[in-house]
């Protein structure tokens, strides 16, 4: 074997370590002789999940939310709202770095766009520097790429040599869970992070909705990767919020039986072929879409249903043409791809100008990549994850403080996983130092963020 094993070779390898049977028993098909009078068909009574409840009522014609004391679920000390790239990245450096960390995410998996968008490609891995290709994405974010690696059909374009790799969705979820787990990260999915728990202008905590009713955790320091800053904005700190393309990612199967000489012969426009994966005969589509407000909820349903729509008449259309009879629409995303919402003003907002004169800073916690690997890299300076009035309260990801030239560089998913583990590290330095993230000691960040591999220029 060479390093690298196909799925068949994973599960002989776990069955020889006696975890073979614990998969195989903990997730089984469906029996489909389970019947109603079946014994143990049915779940025992339990008791009713969530305490009292205060409902809305109307009064004088306004809908009021009567005044009641929350429940809190859990008390931390880092805080990550938002399971997505930055989210897993924040909370996987936090607790290495020997603090306790909980992650409350909306959806039942991790990844956010990535996953659930389907977003595949990773762009900005690397960039050129004196003439060569030079790796950006160092320490957390290239040890799920490399471990992704090991796996049959997980990932393509992580060889040396390479860069922008492209991802399957399903093994970096797995591998995102298996980090998160190692790490030691309380996991709290399915839950919608709604408020935050103010003390004047420190933020103590959030507020969530969950089956199980509206809720409180409290930290010491709270990290907002929702993408959209639905916490920072919830905690009052300044920021922008623009309209962006929103589309909807979707992959085709069969590509790789598809005949495009038989469809010149047959003179057919060719139809849109998307992008390759690691698995041989689906590609990706990423797609663009009008530029709307994506906090619009009308709007956000208009649109999925409208790219759905779209989409399948499009796979209907492909199937038409000669030579692509068998190809088929293997799924949409489940996360509609909304580039950009709110960006948070940060104590540094970081500009196109000076990214591409590569400008140095003496608080460089991340440096950019390049799209093709092209120019040179860019030092992301602290400033850009915080808030400028708000304590307690760090950002990464796609909302971090930027310029609008600059976004298109700031949300690319290798710029993500970098702010994240940058955010996730200076918490717990703020933490251990027992002062606000805004006064931590940045050579003591730098050096953690070292230990942990991150590339600093
Ligand atoms: C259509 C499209 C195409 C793109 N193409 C590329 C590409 O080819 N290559 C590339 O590198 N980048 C691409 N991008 C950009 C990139 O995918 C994203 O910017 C990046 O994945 C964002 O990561 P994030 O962690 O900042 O945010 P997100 O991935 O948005 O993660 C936010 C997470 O927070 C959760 N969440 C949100 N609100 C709440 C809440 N209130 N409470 C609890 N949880 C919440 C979400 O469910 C999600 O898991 C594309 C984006 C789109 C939309």
């Amino acid at each position: 074997m060479d390093g690298h094993m196909n799925r068949r070779e994973l599960i002989r390898l776990l069955s020889v370590a006696g975890l073979g049977t614990l998969i195989a028993s903990s997730v089984r098909a469906d029996a489909p002789a389970a019947v109603a009078d079946s014994p143990g068909f049915m779940g025992r009574l339990i008791d009713p999940t969530g305490g009292p409840r205060a409902p809305a009522g109307i009064v004088g014609g306004k809908v009021i939310q009567p005044e009641r004391q929350l429940p809190i679920m859990h008390q931390t000390d880092v805080l990550v709202v938002g399971g997505g790239t930055a989210g897993v990245m924040a909370a996987v450096a936090a607790k290495r770095a020997g603090v306790n960390v909980a992650i409350v995410e909306r959806y039942g998996y991790f990844g956010g766009l990535w996953t659930g968008g389907m977003v595949l490609l990773v762009i900005g891995t690397h960039v050129k520097e004196n003439g060569e290709k030079k790796k950006v994405v160092c320490g957390l974010g290239d040890e799920l790429l490399e471990r992704l690696t090991k796996y049959d059909g997980a990932i393509i374009n992580q060889k040396p040599g390479a860069h922008n790799p492209t991802v399957d969705p399903e093994a970096t979820k797995f591998m995102m869970d298996e980090m998160v787990r190692e790490a030691g990260v309380n996991v709290f999915f399915h839950c919608w992070g709604a408020d935050a728990v103010m003390d004047s202008k420190t933020i103590r905590g959030i507020v969530f909705e969950s089956k199980a009713g509206r809720q409180a955790i409290l930290a010491k320091v709270v990290i907002d990767t929702t993408g959209d800053g639905d916490i920072f904005a919830a905690a009052g700190a300044e920021y922008e919020q623009r309209t962006y393309a929103i589309g909807t990612v979707h992959r085709l199967g069969n590509m790789d039986r598809t005949d495009k000489e038989k469809a010149k012969e047959a003179g057919a426009k060719l139809p849109p072929l998307g992008a390759a994966t690691p698995l041989p005969s689906v590609r990706w589509v990423n797609t663009r879409g009008p530029k709307a407000n994506g906090l619009d909820i009308a709007e956000l349903s208009r649109l999925e249903m409208e790219h759905r729509r779209n989409i399948w008449n499009q796979a209907q259309q492909m199937r038409k043409t000669p030579g692509y009879e068998g190809a088929f629409l293997v799924d949409t995303a489940p996360q509609l791809g909304v580039r950009i919402t709110r960006v948070l003003q940060g104590v540094y907002k970081l500009t196109y100008k000076e990214s591409r004169e590569a400008k140095k800073f003496p608080d460089t916690v991340a440096v950019g990549g390049a799209e093709g690997a092209q120019h040179a890299g860019w030092p992301i300076p602290y400033g850009v994850l915080v808030p400028k009035e708000i304590d307690n309260l760090l950002t990464a990801g796609r909302c971090i403080s930027a310029d609008e030239k600059l976004l298109d560089d700031t949300r690319l998913i290798a710029a993500c996983m970098t702010t994240g583990h940058a955010a996730g590290a200076a918490a717990a330095v703020a933490v251990q130092s027992n002062c606000r993230p805004r006064d931590i000691e940045i050579p003591r960040l730098q050096k953690l963020l070292k230990e942990q591999g991150a590339y600093l220029g």
